[in-house]
């Protein structure tokens, strides 16, 4: 058994192998269950980030046979989910890497012992040609049975390792989803997802009603995207789709939260803000968006711009988040149906409805 403070500092990558193969032999050697939420808990404690996970760990280690997979369940909510989720997602990566590499050391290892076994092939039949008689022979045949037998029985190590590592890939792999789900990203863009919005939607609208705070949603929608995909194919699609992401996110502060809403719209909580302060936000961010030039990267060529349209709604206190997302939808239609690439708020929304 390895503890926190026993681990020795390396650069990232090798400091990441280690926290990622500590965590694995501490699951080993506790026997719990090599889940997603486990091996961030182990991973989490040898990464000695979190002060209290570390004594709170060490002090249970201390006592045998007190680790079992209630306590770990226990320890990974009370230390290690929501954000430090997405973090244990980034280093389960890392330790998929570790897999890979491993299956290359293997397929490097096998190079070499063919290379070797070939060799000796030519070897022995330079050998043969100057054999002289019958036992000279029989020693030499003895001798290439018994290289021939350990060949094959290093290619059956190798080739289990081989399967082996493929089935922790695999299993790293579907670790790694199922963990990207739960920790609320959107698989394409890499930005928060439908799932996490929602969230935070209802844990904002919480504390407006209980602070008074103002409470501004916006969302927005790439416009005339079906005719892009048309043009430039879908792929081309999906990496502006990532870019619009990362431009919404870079539009925003810290506190606020953008999210993947679904295909190509987005929606943004801008917590203590004013209708006013939102509106001009907005239009800041499709400002950014719509100056940036795409270029499709296979062939250099020019692909034009792409732009979107915003509706913004204001939190009422009391009203059921169905209503305001309902007015955000209500403004977004409004700008759609005045042209597009523009901001529209729920007031101009409803003035444009009665008039
Ligand atoms: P509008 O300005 O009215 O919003 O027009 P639009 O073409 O953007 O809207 P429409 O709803 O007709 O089409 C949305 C398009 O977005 C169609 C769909 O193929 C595309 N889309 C949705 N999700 C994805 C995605 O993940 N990747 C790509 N490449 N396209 C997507
Ligand atoms: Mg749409
Ligand atoms: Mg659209």
């Amino acid at each position: 058994m390895v503890t926190g403070s026993e681990m020795e500092s390396g650069d990232n990558y090798n400091q990441a192998k280690e926290i990622a193969t500590a965590a694995v032999a501490q699951l080993n050697y506790l026997r719990i269950p090599a889940t997603p939420e486990n091996y961030a808990l182990w991973f989490t404690y040898f990464s000695k980030g979190h002060a209290d996970l570390t004594s709170t760990v060490d002090g249970h280690l201390a006592k045998p046979g007190s680790f079992t997979p209630e306590l770990c369940d226990k320890l990974y909510k009370q230390f290690v989910s929501s954000d430090n989720e997405r973090e244990a997602v980034q280093q389960a990566s890392a330790s998929m890497q570790d897999q890979l590499q491993n299956v290359m050391r293997y397929l490097g290892d096998a190079g070499d012992e063919t290379a070797q076994y070939s060799d000796a092939l030519e070897e022995f039949s330079g050998q043969v040609a100057e054999a002289d008689g019958p036992e000279g022979l029989r020693a030499l045949v003895a001798g290439m049975v018994a290289q021939t037998q350990n060949m094959q029985q290093r290619t059956q190590e190798l080739e289990s390792e081989l399967k082996s590592s493929a089935s922790q890939i695999e299993s790293l792999k579907q670790d790694l989803e199922q963990t990207r789900m739960e920790a609320g990203t959107d698989e394409l863009t890499g930005i928060p997802n439908r799932k996490h919005f929602e969230n935070q939607l209802r844990l904002m609208t919480e504390e407006a009603m209980e602070t008074g705070d103002e409470l501004c949603l916006v969302i927005g929608d790439v416009d005339f995207f079906k005719k892009f995909n048309d043009n430039w194919g879908h792929q081309l699609g999906d990496q502006v789709l990532k870019l619009v992401g990362m431009t919404l996110k870079n539009g925003v502060s810290k506190r606020d939260c953008v999210a993947r809403y679904g295909g190509e719209e987005f929606a943004i909580l801008l917590p203590n803000t004013s209708l006013h302060d939102a509106v001009s936000l907005s239009n800041q961010i499709r400002l950014a968006v719509q100056s940036k030039k795409l270029v499709k990267k296979s062939t250099g060529e020019d692909v034009g711009q792409i732009s979107m349209s915003f509706g913004v709604a204001l939190y009422k206190r009391n009203e059921s988040r169905d209503d305001l997302v309902r007015r955000a939808d209500e403004a977004l239609y409004t700008a759609k149906r005045t042209g597009r690439n523009k901001v529209v708020s729920q007031q101009e929304a409803a003035l444009a409805a009665t008039g």
